[in-house]
């Protein structure tokens, strides 16, 4: 189905980042890029180039405020240097101040591609490495592997409560062929992304991940409010709503919160969103309850939900939980209350559920990067050995690999110092622009000018960048010597 236009399982590619923009919602880093304090250089350099309310984790880095960073690693082969774009973007989250969480997919692994559990544990070894090597601190952060992880098991049992097959059919173009453990491995997920929140507290956490990625983002963000809801729902409930009443105040209350931030004045659920953009969203969820429960044979929604706007949220929240503590007794004698945003409104229905024993979860946020092309030309594919460059590989090997690369140089020397390399189609640009370059963005600059500018030929360029390369790869594989005594000496149980 045409919904069902990326595969986080499959081989694709992604044709047209553009397409993501207009037909999944992804928002374009560049409007962003300002706002973030130190931007990463694959965010300067526009490697990073979509995301899903990021927003809500650059204020917290400006402001000083809890965040977290959380990548799964599916262990079906070696870590290559295309996967080494995430554990930058994770490392350089924890490096910001964020809670880092790295994981293991093993379920993933075993579930979606078959893996056996003998290869799962040596690959699984083999990132972790390479994610210590590069920077990972392993001592602050967390790993942990899906199936060892009893806190996640239990989330993502209670996150299947709330997923319905018709979505896993939507999202994923499950089937009945689909295997049950494949289904679970997803929920699974789901309770990866939402786990560094059950952990410690909600706040905003980011998920770095390529686009073929994004329908698990998706889904979670609709997980995160589904539990949200029903939990919010709860709430709601406290102020005398009938049983029937209860999910469509929850239905008014997530209009509520696509609303924006204006403030919202509140009257009662009625009128609640008069004078805000959300008006209309509102009235359309009112109607459908109304017609839902006269359709039902029932009374229609009488909604009693009273709000004052006076004090400021903390007053609100104090009330709140008072009205959910004596209920009626709080209703009848009026709450006392607030004036509020839409995100006062959020942060305290979620403030609400914590206290009542709820997940009061945020909606994951997301950063896209691009992928790297194949060094042979085509994508970079973990079965074609050519295609990429290992962690493992040998460094003689990374050498030979980047000097056997195609370009996008001219077919003769001649032509190429007349009208210029094309940097934007070669492979072994992007090698600089992604890795060899590193933080040295003047350095990148120069390449990309030289080459573009006819003053760089192709033999020599790639010399340069097989020797980076080359030096790379040693360093990091020391690195990797001295963090495989780190990992054993950590005290995780990662069952390897
Ligand atoms: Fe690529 Fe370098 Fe050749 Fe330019 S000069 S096309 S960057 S290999």
């Amino acid at each position: 189905a045409d919904t069902v236009a990326i595969d986080p399982w499959g081989s694709s590619t992604i044709d047209d980042y553009r397409k993501l923009f207009d037909e999944f919602g992804i928002e374009s880093f560049d409007e962003l890029l300002p706002d973030v304090p130190h931007p990463h250089y694959l965010m300067r350099r526009g490697v990073i180039f979509g995301h899903r309310e990021y927003d809500r984790v650059a204020e917290a880095m400006q402001n000083d405020e809890p965040f977290a960073a959380l990548s799964g690693f599916m262990p079906t082969g070696d870590p290559h240097i295309g996967h080494k774009l995430v554990f930058d973007e994770l490392i350089w989250h924890q490096q910001q101040g964020g809670d880092a969480y790295g994981l293991i997919a093993d379920l993933e692994a075993h579930s979606a591609r078959g893996i056996s559990w003998d290869e799962i544990d040596e690959h699984a070894t083999n990132y972790l490495l390479s994610l210590i090597a590069l920077g990972f601190d392993a001592e602050d952060g967390t790993l942990y592997r899906q199936s060892t992880n009893r806190e996640v098991q239990d989330l993502a049992f209670e996150l299947g409560s709330r997923a319905k097959f018709s979505e896993f059919e939507a999202i994923y173009g499950f089937d009945g062929e689909t295997s049950i453990s494949h289904m679970q491995s997803v929920v699974t997920q789901m309770a990866d992304i939402l786990y560094p929140q059950l952990a410690d507290e909600p706040k905003p956490t980011v998920i770095p991940v390529g686009p073929d990625q994004d329908p698990h983002v998706r889904f979670a963000r609709d997980l995160a409010v589904k539990m949200r809801y029903f939990k919010v729902s709860k709430a709601f409930a406290s102020f005398e709503a009938s049983d029937a009443e209860r999910p469509l105040l929850a239905d008014a209350y997530e209009a509520l919160t696509d609303g924006g931030d204006e403030p919202v004045r509140c009257e009662d659920a009625a009128t609640w969103l008069a004078d805000t953009d959300a008006a209309p969203a509102f009235a359309a969820a009112q109607s459908s309850a109304v017609s839902k429960l006269e359709a039902a044979g029932k009374e229609p929604l009488r909604p009693r939900v009273r709000f004052f706007h006076r004090h400021g949220p903390e007053d609100a929240f104090e009330a709140m939980i008072g009205a959910i503590e004596g209920e009626k007794r709080v209703y009848d004698g009026h709450i006392d209350a607030f004036e509020l945003t839409v995100a006062d409104a959020e942060e305290l229905a979620r403030a609400v559920e914590v206290e009542n024993g709820g997940f009061g979860f945020m909606q994951p946020s997301s950063i896209y990067h691009r992928f790297m092309s194949g060094l042979t030309g085509g994508k970079m594919s973990s079965s074609i050995p050519a295609s990429h460059i290992s962690l493992l590989d040998d460094p003689e090997e990374g050498y030979n690999k980047v000097k056997s690369a195609s370009t996008g140089g001219r077919a003769t020397a001649a032509e190429q110092r007349e009208r210029g390399g094309e940097a934007d189609k070669c492979p072994v640009y992007e090698l600089y622009a992604y890795l060899l370059a590193s933080d040295d963005d003047e350095f990148a600059k120069h390449v990309y000018d030289e080459c573009v500018n006819g003053e760089r030929l192709c033999g020599d360029c790639k010399e340069q960048a097989a020797q980076l390369m080359q030096s790379f790869l040693e360093d990091h594989q020391e690195k990797r010597e001295e963090a495989r005594e780190l990992l054993s000496e950590l005290d995780i149980d990662l069952d390897l």
